[in-house]
């Protein structure tokens, strides 16, 4: 805090910059900076190394205030060591799409006029412990009411609750009447506009990018297309036009933000890859110009496969049932084809569609659909770093967030180890294990 006083002295022209920057470098220091001070060696059997897909042996990955300052290859005398045995060590998990302020359930389709958005950011709370004990020390949270994740995000930073690092993204944004509106109400009941998401027209849809990231969203996330989970008739539809979406793309990169793109058919695929995307959340209806395109442009597919085993089926109001049933098998066979046709890979689940915690089971998912153990944990890692735009996670380097993840065994044999982590650190701070 006496870092943000200015001292007489320092009083100037330079002053408000100065304040600024220490501000902005502050706000980056993570969470568990105050929690862990001093430093400490995690080591195990093994190491992977992401980039290499080589298992290293020998490593001490030598932790201090929350970062990882060095890899040593014996023991430091001058510090605790944690040795975590036949383990596999690696960099901790991103996973690139959740919810983590709902939870999908018979009664949550009525949450949006029966609870307040202090209801959602509670549930949050465990979701978000829930999360980063499953291995999972990134999240990007794509739509969440009322900047409840926002809130989220601030309290892990300030160490008040523990969860994953949280890339909020607000409100989604979408069209009146399409997959990111509440329909199916009386006029008068939920209407929405530009503030909580809903937009028509791209100059509307500016002013939401706008908005949002006033208040606090890092990522900007559209609905291209209808859905699964919302009362619209098809849930194939392109929904935004191309021309909403490239202003919303426009503007978010003027911010130096990304945009993320609910889309299931293909038309609204191929409109918001051209438009510019830097993901296609879903990606259930691809064909070989949707594919080839994804490629060109380098867009990366969140696939979200695991739900499509566990999605509770039964507690589906009919009409959203019969889309359930209709697109998810599509959906499957579409990832196949781009796992086959190297579409670039960033892991994402939908967890809250499915219970938080079980964030690790998607990555059996892309192994049954043709990924070598490696490349699943590389989108893990490395890929979604990427597609994050983080430069300071993926990877167990100097310099790099002490997040960190260990899993009994070898994982590039057994994938399904990773359902089952033995320790877990984010930003230097034990939240799992010893
Ligand atoms: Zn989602």
């Amino acid at each position: 805090m006496s870092l943000l006083l200015p001292t007489p002295r320092s009083a100037g022209a330079a002053t408000l910059a100065t304040l600024l920057s220490l501000a902005l470098a502050v706000a980056s220091i993570p969470h568990a900076l105050a929690a862990q001070q001093g430093a400490v060696a995690v080591t195990a059997a093994r190491m992977l190394d992401v980039e290499s897909g080589r298992l290293v042996t020998g490593v001490h990955v030598v932790v201090r205030d929350g970062r990882i300052e060095r890899l040593a290859d014996r023991a430091p005398a001058d510090m605790p060591v944690i040795d975590l045995g036949d383990a596999t060590l690696m960099p901790g998990w991103i996973d690139t799409h959740v919810h983590l302020t709902s939870q999908l359930s018979a009664q949550s389709f009525m949450y949006p006029v029966r609870e307040t958005d202090v209801d959602a950011a509670l549930r949050g709370v465990a979701h978000a412990r829930r999360t980063v004990e499953a291995g999972f020390t990134t999240v990007r949270n794509v739509g969440a009411p009322g900047f409840t994740d926002v809130a989220l995000a601030r309290a892990v930073e300030r160490g008040d609750i523990v969860g994953p690092h949280i890339i909020p993204g607000g409100h989604s944004l979408g069209v009146t009447g399409g997959h990111c509106d509440d329909t199916g109400w009386r006029p008068g009941v939920l209407e929405r506009d530009y503030r909580s998401g809903i937009v028509d027209g791209p100059w509307d849809a500016v002013r939401a990018v706008r908005y949002q990231i006033k208040h606090g969203a890092r990522v900007i996330k559209i609905c291209a297309t209808a859905g699964v989970l919302s009362f619209e008739e098809s849930v194939g539809a392109q929904q935004f036009t191309e021309e909403e979406m490239r202003a919303v793309v426009e503007e978010a990169a003027r911010h130096g933000m990304k945009v993320a793109a609910h889309a299931h058919g293909t038309e609204g695929i191929i409109a918001a890859v051209r438009s510019g995307v830097a993901s296609i959340e879903h990606g259930s209806i691809l064909d070989d110009a949707a594919i080839r395109l994804m490629k060109e442009r380098g867009t990366y597919l969140v696939p979200t496969q695991y739900l499509a085993d566990v999605i509770p089926l039964d507690l589906l109001p009919a009409p959203i049932r019969a889309k359930a049933e209709h697109v998810l098998p599509i959906m499957r066979q579409s990832f196949r084809r781009a796992v086959r046709d190297g579409v670039k890979v960033a892991f994402g689940t939908d967890a809250g569609v499915f219970p938080h915690g079980e964030n690790a089971r998607e990555f059996a998912a892309y192994v049954d659909a043709g990924m070598s153990p490696l490349e699943a944990i590389r989108s893990a890692t490395v890929g979604a770093a990427d597609l994050l735009g983080v430069e300071d996670r993926g990877v167990i380097a100097a310099g790099r967030l002490a997040d960190l993840v260990a899993v009994p065994g070898d994982p590039l044999r057994d994938i399904r180890v990773t359902e089952r982590p033995v320790f877990v650190m984010v930003g230097g701070r034990i939240v799992k294990g010893r």
